[in-house]
């Protein structure tokens, strides 16, 4: 990927070092009154933007199919920026099921003070959802595939019945990265993602970037000024170096991450492998269609067993770590209870669930720890 090389830089106006330099800073000073009133410069206030911002938000917008792109200090904080960019009072809003469960929070807290109405459907709607259409939708949220349980939505025909009813779409596309879903080119208008995953890629950084449209870049960048976002020099130089290597780590989480999902569907203790790029995945035919790649993060959902046999294996595990995020370089385990989330559509394994995160270790050397751990969970199970 040439552009995550280019983007962002420009050695000739660095003195020849590869790499743009840090700027940290406040104010930035005119040389005259004159040159004050007329505000002449690119930059006014570091909170405005600086050479380090710009850097990273140039590169994204390369990524991103020429989007205007605003950074944000956290994945959470670039959803809530698109929302409140194409929401208003009296206004109302159809969110997926299968939604980040912080995207729900602000929308039953903050939102509904706002006064914006926010009504879920069920991720497999496609163009369906203009039936949940009123007068007043301004927005439809996507988030492909679905947080925990995966589900793959029809986002170009989601996109379509939106349009024609003059609302925003937005999308929530960390799990693919724009190197795997180019939402812009699906129709979404504001794209969403979570810097702090395979940006970074290291489990060291907050960041989140949104991308919009021409239709939403006004909006974005209003509403981006107005909330005083803004992220520090260091952060983006942090994501700006994991995006050098965006590419070839996603390629190593997606081929190893199919490597033990495929796996892990062979075990007699595993019920279910919730992986779109999985062919006995339900959202296969759809991600095959619209995505070029997967990344490393899937779910599993075990045959019954009894209480604390989860504990058992996870417990045990050496390389896979219990913590929340994912996207770095490092393997992740983490049990989760999606059954009392849903509102609009009934989610009930029969077995308990994991997500897991393929990091970067040995495919071989992770296989072998989740064999250990899936022979504890058996013996466990009863
Ligand atoms: C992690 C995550 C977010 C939030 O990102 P933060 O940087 O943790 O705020 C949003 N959406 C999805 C799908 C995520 O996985």
């Amino acid at each position: 990927m040439t552009d995550l090389v280019l983007g962002g830089r420009d050695p000739g106006a660095q003195f020849g070092f590869v790499n743009p330099p840090i700027v940290r800073g406040s104010t930035v000073l005119w040389q005259t009154v004159e040159d004050y009133r007329a505000v002449t410069g690119r930059y006014t206030y570091g909170r405005r933007g600086t050479p380090t911002s710009d850097a990273l938000c140039d590169a994204l917008k390369r990524i991103e199919g020429g989007a205007e792109v605003a950074l944000a200090p956290s994945g959470l904080a670039a959803v809530t920026l698109a929302l409140l960019a194409t929401l208003g009072t009296g206004d109302h809003l159809l969110m997926v099921d299968s939604v980040y469960e912080p995207t729900r929070r602000f929308c039953e807290g903050m939102l509904r003070r706002l006064g914006v109405e926010t009504t879920y459907y069920d991720p497999s709607i496609g163009g369906q959802i203009a039936d949940l259409m009123r007068p007043n939708t301004k927005a439809v949220y996507v988030e492909s595939p679905g947080s925990l349980t995966f589900e793959v939505q029809d986002v170009p025909a989601i996109a379509g019945a939106a349009h024609a009813r003059a609302a925003a779409v937005i999308m929530d596309n960390t799990w693919a990265t724009p190197l795997y879903f180019n939402a812009h080119d699906h129709g979404v208008d504001i794209a969403v993602s979570a810097g702090t995953k395979y940006l970074g890629g290291h489990a060291d950084v907050m960041i989140g970037w949104a991308s919009a449209n021409g239709a939403y870049a006004g909006a974005l960048k209003e509403t981006h000024g107005a909330l005083g976002l803004c992220v520090g020099p260091d952060d983006i130089f942090l994501a700006l170096r994991g995006l050098r290597t965006l590419a070839v780590r996603l390629a190593h989480h997606q081929a190893a991450g199919l490597r033990v999902a495929r796996w892990l569907e062979s075990r007699p203790e595993v019920a279910r492998v919730m992986h779109p790029a999985l062919e006995s995945d339900p959202g296969y035919a759809l991600w095959r269609r619209d995505f070029s790649g997967a990344s490393g993060l899937f779910a599993i959902e075990l045959k019954p067993g009894a209480t604390g046999a989860v504990a058992a294996m996870l417990n045990g595990l050496e390389l896979f770590g219990l913590g929340y995020s994912w996207g770095g370089f490092e393997s992740l385990a983490i049990p989760f209870d999606a059954r009392n989330i849903r509102t609009a559509t009934r989610w009930a394994p029969e077995g308990p669930t994991i997500r897991l995160h393929i990091g970067l270790e040995d495919v071989g050397d992770l296989l072998a720890d989740l064999e250990a751990g899936l022979a504890r969970y058996a013996a466990a199970a009863g």
